[in-house]
């Protein structure tokens, strides 16, 4: 008898081993069944080391990249290929944060079902926020310089433009350089961290209209550059006496080096974390990179700078993109995404900054468009913007240009940045006049 209950017990702890087992089978299964589905080995998906199934289309349905029988092609305009490689992928696995990267389970039409099986063999389609001709546009405006155009629907979070530079054309790539450091494989606007410069001075507003008493009598008088603790800050010009929005207006160094002391190394840091600027946000899955930034508590020279988008300030452009578009929304924005569906009720940010805040920073992004750049720079737009030309120790400038359009029915933020050596005025804002007439038009 104590044999047979012996026995027993074995019997009924095999069964509970094996029951354990297969609820830990069935948790993988539904967790990470599409990661093995489209494991690298797995040959009737992958031909040569290549994804071969699925296609990718842009917002408008245009093809941007297509697999027929594991033959891939790309959409047939040098331009477009170039505007949308970042976005898109290279088929080669080069860029980490393209779509054919993050949606491959999307692309090669795993589901828990049929697991890679499709009806047609040819994977699925997927189609991207992405418009083709405003890639095209902005890469061509863009051409073999260093830097990044961007531009997305703040009120659907609809990506439209994320081009890259350096970039290159997927259908003939350039041989595969392990040790590249051109940077053609990051998408900038996603994995970039640059000195923002004077577009930094939109967030330092943002904390002094918000934490400031007086900002209406604030009063800076500018003789070119001013001496802070003993060490000089450097201004492009004199500009004389100016008030709060004569200061973003003229883009004054030294009245903004006040305004960040006064605000305090506390509030700033707040204020970048609340504004999503070192935030990680989630497109569809690819995540962006957070910006950085430094606020010293023990030297006002550094901390002035710190304001003014230098020192050791490195903002990420799709966090600045966004906003942006919280500027232009009342103070939030819809968050960003890249997988297009008009089925999709938009995400919001939180309440970044006050409704009123977001209407006086409005009104002075206006202003500096009308008595700085000239509104004709930008014909038949409602467009509102800000500057920067950011010095990096040891290379040249980054020219900056950010901001967005009110226009009706067109809720479109942008940034544009020309490294090595590109100005503001000169070279940025041009290129998002090009653009942003393109996305009106389309
Ligand atoms: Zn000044």
């Amino acid at each position: 008898m104590r044999k047979l209950e012996f026995r027993a017990f074995i019997c009924l702890f095999a069964a509970a081993v094996l029951f354990l087992g297969l609820l830990v089978f069935i948790w993988q299964f539904v967790s990470h069944g599409s990661d093995w589905a489209t494991f690298y080995a797995n040959k009737h998906i992958y031909s040569d080391g290549k994804l071969a199934v699925g296609n990718i289309y842009d917002v408008n349905g245009n093809v941007l990249e297509k697999n027929e029988n594991g033959k891939i092609t790309f959409n047939d305009d040098y331009w477009v290929r170039r505007g949308t490689v970042h976005a898109v992928g290279d088929r080669r696995g080069n860029i980490g944060t393209s779509a054919e990267q993050a949606f491959q389970s999307d692309i090669v039409g795993y589901n828990l079902l049929t697991g890679t099986y499709s009806m047609t063999g040819n994977g699925r389609d997927i189609k991207l926020t992405i418009d083709a001709e405003v890639s095209k546009v902005a890469a061509q405006a863009l051409g073999d310089r260093s830097g990044l155009v961007g531009v997305y629907n703040y009120e659907t979070g609809d990506i439209v433009c994320m081009v890259s530079g350096p970039n290159f054309d997927p259908a003939d790539p350039p041989e595969f350089d392990p040790d590249d450091s051109s940077g053609m494989y990051l998408n900038k606007i996603l994995s970039g961290r640059l000195i923002p410069g004077s577009i930094f001075k939109v967030v330092t507003s943002a904390a002094a209209i918000e934490n400031l008493e007086n900002l209406d009598s604030f009063s800076y008088y500018c003789g070119g550059s001013t001496i802070v603790a003993g060490e000089v800050l450097r201004d492009f010009a004199p500009h004389g006496q100016v008030d709060f929005h004569g200061a973003l207006t003229h883009s004054c160094n030294g009245a903004f080096g006040k305004l960040a002391r006064e605000i305090g190394p506390g509030k700033m840091k707040e204020y970048v974390d609340k504004l999503g600027l070192t935030k990680s946000y989630d497109i569809d899955g690819i995540r962006s990179v957070p910006g950085s930034f430094e606020f010293p508590e023990n030297s006002e020279f550094n901390l002035s700078w710190a304001g003014i988008g230098q020192y050791n300030d490195q903002v990420n452009p799709l966090s600045m993109l966004v906003y942006m578009g919280a500027i232009a929304g009342g103070g939030q924005a819809a968050m960003p995404r890249l997988l297009y569906s008009p089925l999709r009720t938009p995400k919001m940010t939180d309440q970044m900054i006050r409704p009123e805040t977001a209407t006086e920073l409005t009104e002075m992004m206006k202003e500096t468009v009308t008595q700085s750049y000239g509104e004709d720079k930008f014909p038949g737009l409602d467009l509102y913007g800000k500057t920067g030309t950011a010095e990096i120790t040891g290379h040249g400038n980054n020219g900056w240009f950010t901001g967005f359009i009110k226009d009706p029915g067109k809720p479109y933020a942008f940034i544009v940045c020309i490294e090595n050596g590109g100005l503001g005025i000169t070279d940025a804002v041009p290129i998002a006049n090009t653009v942003m007439q393109a996305v009106v038009s389309r």
